[in-house]
């Protein structure tokens, strides 16, 4: 990821609010889930609902719009939309309406 803050409504994700949210999606992740079995590393959420962008443990991305109901979401859920890479991330980013 480039070091250039991400546009509204994206903010970046660091620390240990990178840390609670990529344990809710951990949690919410079930076996089943296209996302199951990668580690997920929170990278950016959107300040308008609870999607977040997350690097997945084979350097794809994905972003997870999170139901916050803190125990194992039944698959397909959490919604999620898997991206190759960084220019998919950011046109997702960009096109990324409410
Ligand atoms: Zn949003």
């Amino acid at each position: 990821m480039s070091s250039a803050d991400f546009r509204e409504p994206w903010f970046r994700l660091e620390g240990e609010s990178a840390r609670t949210f990529e344990q809710e999606a951990a949690t919410e992740i079930a076996a089943g889930h296209e996302l199951h079995g990668l580690a997920l590393a929170a990278v950016a959420k959107c300040e308008g609902c609870d999607s977040v962008v997350f690097r997945l443990s084979d350097d794809t991305f994905a972003i997870v719009h999170l139901s916050w109901i803190r125990k194992p979401e039944a698959p397909p859920w959490p919604r999620t939309t898997r991206l190759g890479g960084f220019i998919a991330v950011e046109m997702a980013m960009d096109q990324h309406e409410h």
